[in-house]
Order: C-alpha cells, then structure tokens, then sequence
C-alpha cells in the first residue's frame, strides 16, 4: 500500500485538497481534468480567506484579487439603497482561474505528487488499502481518497448511496444563473466602485462587483423568465442598470441547486469535500469558501493523525457540523431573495429600516473563522 492520498477532482475543492495533503507531509494523487476552464469569478468572505491563511496562501491570492469594502443592496424597481454594510474584514473578488492557478502552482511547488488525466470509475478498501480505478490508467493503491470531484462526480453517489440520477432530481430547482463579465472600460464608473452590489426585484436579484478590469454581473431568476430579451425586461428601466441591456453582451446559464449536505461523508478511509459533500446555491457566495476550509481542516486532521481513517474521521465530523447551517442559510437567504409582491416589499421595508443590523447577525457565524483551525501567518 502506498501512504500517498488520492483525490478525485481537480476543480477548486480538490487542488485545496491537494495542497492540504502536501502541507500535512504526505503525498499526493490526483485524478481529473489537467487541462480545463474554470470560467467565472468568485467571492471570498473573510472565513474564505481565514483558511487561506491556514493553508499559507492568503498573500498569493490576494496578490489577484480585488478588494471589495462594502455591500450595497438596493431595490431593482426604484433604484432606492435599502442598506450600505461596509466591509471591516477582508473581502474580495478572484477569478476562479486565477485562485485554481495559485493552488496549482503550490502543488507543483512541492514535487510530491502525481496528476492522472482521467476520472475516478470505481473505489474499494482492502484493509487500509484504497484501491481506485482511473478510467484510462487501471488500478491503485493508496492510503486514501478525497472525492472532490463535484456535485455529479463519483464521490457523492459511491459514499452517500445515492444514484447519480437520484442526486440530480433531489438538487434541481426551477432557478438560473446568467452570468457575464463585461470591461469596466465599457461601462459608466459606477460599476467600478469596489463593492458588491446586491439588487433585489420581484422574484429576481442582481449581483455585481468588480475584478481586476472586469465587472462579473450574475443575474438569478427562475428558468421560465430567462427567455429572449430578459436583459430589456430587468435593466432597461434601471438607470445604472441600463448598460446591461446590451443584446451584445453575452450570458452563460448556469442552473442552480437546492442546498444538499449528505449525512454521511465517510466511508473508511474514503472522505468527500467541496461541492461532492455540500453543494448549496451561491446566494452567500459560500461554496468555495466553505472547499478551502474543508482543505483547511484536512490538512490540521492529517498533521494530528498519522492513522488516515482517525484523520478522516475528525475531518468529517468537523466540517460536517459546520457546514450545514452555512448551507441551510444560504437555502434561506435564496428564499427571501426570490420574494415578490408583498412578501418582497415587507423585505425590501424591513431592509430600509435596519439593514445593516439585519445583514450583520445574519452573516455573523457564516463569516467567522472556523474555532477549530489555528492560524498561520499568511
Ligand atoms: C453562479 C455561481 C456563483 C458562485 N459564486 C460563488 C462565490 O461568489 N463564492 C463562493 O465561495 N462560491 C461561489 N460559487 C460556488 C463555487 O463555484 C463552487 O462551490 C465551487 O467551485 C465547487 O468546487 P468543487 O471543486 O467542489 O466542484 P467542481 O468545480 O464541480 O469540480 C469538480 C471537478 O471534479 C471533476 N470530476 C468529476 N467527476 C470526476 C471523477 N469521476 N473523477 C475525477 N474527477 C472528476 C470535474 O471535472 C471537476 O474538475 C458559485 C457557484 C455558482 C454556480
């Protein structure tokens, strides 16, 4: 048996994964794409970047991000700021390609590691062994896997039971994403402006902020409103808003998912992390956040237990707790995004009054840094 780890997955989770077996003296497998495009922008809230710190990379990504110092939320109809919460901890934009980069180049860094090309087909545990099946490259063995291979990977269905056909339908919702990054240099300024910027409508939001250049615009609706035109339909009476009308700009639709923790996240000394253990919709912008904590607290595990299946054990149990009332607010926060009528102006009223108050209890344990991981210096 080797004592290297296996991950399947090469997104976000699973090169933070990669890292934080490195960091914790082992070495690594990896199995998934080596080339691929990881498109769009995300933010990082100030847990994101604590286990960044953790994991000796906060400076490297900070180095491509762009600081943003306040949300702002406003009302889509009448353009009225309903609350202005300024950002004291670090907060910031980065794109994922940007962020993939920096944990790919730690990776490499380190010599101790090699990359398959292929996915994971099949995984077993003989003894202490994990034996693993790559699609093109046959069997190995390894002293554990971390399925970090998404929410339609190998991972979530082989640990949780569950078919692949049976996540999906659990998962789905009637909601989308359109995404777009348009050129600031195209743009009033007032997209510049270092903040995120949240727009509330009916049934409908709009998020905004800049990166390096660019402005990432996300619009969130239910599927049967993303027909031609949509953009006339939300920016063309919005006066800021109204650049984004552009038939020219191009929109990627992304369908989004219910919020799906599975109960368990262990088999032997098989583990999952990332979006493969808890994917939940980006309306607090917490998935990617919540992969590199999990890679934070994998690498304390790994460093504190030398036995794989001890470490994985406390890994899960951790971050398993942890995890599930960030996802369940998120599912919340979705909801109370997507009120209309009524409902939507006793929100938008209420956010008027005390917004700021509001936004800060609400994202108050979802921002702070894991009790559990101890600090480095970066
Ligand atoms: C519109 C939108 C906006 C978002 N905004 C934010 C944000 O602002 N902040 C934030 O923190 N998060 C945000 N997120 C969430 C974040 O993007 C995800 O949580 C994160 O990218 C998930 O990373 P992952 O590596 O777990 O999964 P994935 O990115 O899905 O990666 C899985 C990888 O596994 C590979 N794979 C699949 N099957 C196998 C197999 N059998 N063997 C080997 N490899 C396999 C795939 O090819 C892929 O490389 C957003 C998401 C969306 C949709």
């Amino acid at each position: 048996m080797g004592q290297d780890i296996a991950i399947s997955g090469t997104g976000i989770a699973g090169l933070a994964a990669a890292t934080a077996i490195l960091g914790a003296g082992r070495d690594c497998v990896l199995f998934g794409p080596t080339t691929q495009v990881m498109a769009g922008v995300v933010q990082l809230a100030p847990n994101g970047w604590a286990a960044l710190s953790v994991l000796g990379m906060a400076q490297d990504v900070m180095l491509r991000a762009t600081r943003l110092h306040e949300i702002t939320v406003r009302n889509l109809t009448n353009e009225a700021t309903l609350a202005r919460l300024p950002l004291t901890d670090v907060y910031a934009s980065v794109a994922r390609a940007d962020l993939a980069d920096v944990l790919e180049q730690r990776i490499k860094q380190t010599g101790r590691f090699s990359w398959h090309n292929t996915s994971v087909e099949e995984a077993s545990q003989t003894g202490a062994s994990v034996n693993i099946i790559g699609k093109d490259t046959g069997l190995h063995h390894t002293a554990g896997l971390v399925a970090a291979d998404g929410v339609a990977g190998f991972g979530r269905s082989f640990i949780s039971g569950q078919s692949g056909s049976a996540i999906k339908t659990s998962l789905a919702t009637d909601k989308i994403a359109l995404r777009s990054m348009v050129r600031l240099s195209d743009l009033p300024t007032f997209f510049s402006h270092p903040a995120s910027n949240l727009w509330l409508g009916d049934g409908v939001h709009i998020v905004h902020y800049p990166i390096g250049d660019s402005v990432n615009i996300v619009a969130t609706l239910p599927k049967s409103l993303a027909r031609v035109e949509w953009q006339a339909r939300f920016f063309r009476h919005n006066t800021p808003l109204q650049p984004l009308a552009d038939p020219a700009i191009h929109w990627t639709a992304t369908p989004l998912p219910r919020s799906g923790n599975t109960v368990c996240w262990r088999r032997g000394n098989m583990v999952l992390a990332g979006d493969a253990a808890h994917v939940m919709p980006p309306h607090l912008a917490q998935g990617a956040g919540q992969s590199l904590q999990d890679a934070a607290c994998l690498m304390q595990s790994l460093a504190e237990y030398t036995d794989v299946s001890k470490a994985f054990a406390a890994y899960a149990r951790h971050r398993s707790g942890m995890v599930a009332k960030i996802a369940q607010k998120a599912e919340i926060s979705g909801k109370i995004m997507a009120f209309s009528g009524f409902a939507g102006r006793l929100r938008n009223a209420a956010l008027d009054l005390g917004g700021n108050h509001l936004m800060q209890n609400w994202l108050a344990d979802v921002w702070a840094a894991d009790p559990g991981l101890s600090r480095q210096s970066t």
